[in-house]
């Protein structure tokens, strides 16, 4: 399975989306992170190798196409109409985080309109760093997700500290066993994997 997480803004939980459903998936079958964000973030995030998935960018990505059964893209913010078009095409489902502020779903609209006029149909929404009770943003951006006919993934990230201090260590949330939250942080994405091979 080939997975391709995009973001149509910085900040919304893409290379965080990204590792985490790697980390899924690679509990399944041997599965290949390819870094194609300019920004390095996930080679960053790999770099103590404390990663329990491969990493590598996409100069090698032809390679370790060969050797993993799933492949997980994490790509560059802001894709332009003609890449997002290569990206739906170039995979098996499109996965785009958004946070459930207005600004973010009015720039996730664009996004999907853009989806939507080149008629790709393998991609999901997927809302993330989603404030904890009693705010109901998240409920309500999921509500309006619904209602205007986005394909949108049932679960929600919540916002955790335990995915900012996993980046700063190189680790997934489940490899934070300590931490506060850490455990719920993994358990959304665990979520979101079983609704991805389901
Ligand atoms: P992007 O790739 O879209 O720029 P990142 O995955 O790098 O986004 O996340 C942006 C920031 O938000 C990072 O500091 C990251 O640690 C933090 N973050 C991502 N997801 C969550 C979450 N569920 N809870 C709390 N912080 C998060």
């Amino acid at each position: 399975m080939i997975i391709t997480v995009a973001g149509f803004k910085g900040g919304v939980g893409k290379t965080t989306t990204a590792i985490h459903v790697a980390a899924y998936l690679q509990e399944l079958a041997p599965t290949v992170l390819v870094d194609g964000d300019p920004n390095r973030s996930g080679l960053t995030w790999a770099r103590h190798n404390r990663l329990p998935f491969a990493v590598v960018d996409e100069r090698a990505a032809a390679r370790a196409a060969r050797s993993y059964e799933h492949i997980v893209i994490d790509t560059a913010a802001r894709p332009e109409e003609e890449d997002l078009k290569a990206l739906a095409e170039g995979c098996d489902l499109l996965i785009i985080p958004s946070k459930p502020d207005t600004l973010s779903l009015d720039a996730l609209r664009l996004t999907i309109n853009t989806l939507r006029a080149i008629q790709a149909s393998n991609y999901r929404v997927l809302l993330t760093i989603v404030p904890p009770k009693p705010s109901r943003d998240g409920e309500d951006a999921h509500a309006a997700l619904v209602a205007a006919g986005y394909p949108t993934f049932a679960t929600m990230i919540r916002r955790y500290k335990a995915f900012e201090d996993a980046a700063s260590e190189g680790v997934t949330v489940a490899g934070l066993h300590s931490q506060r939250n850490a455990q719920e942080g993994w358990a959304d994405y665990v979520a979101v994997g079983k609704e991805i091979v389901s």
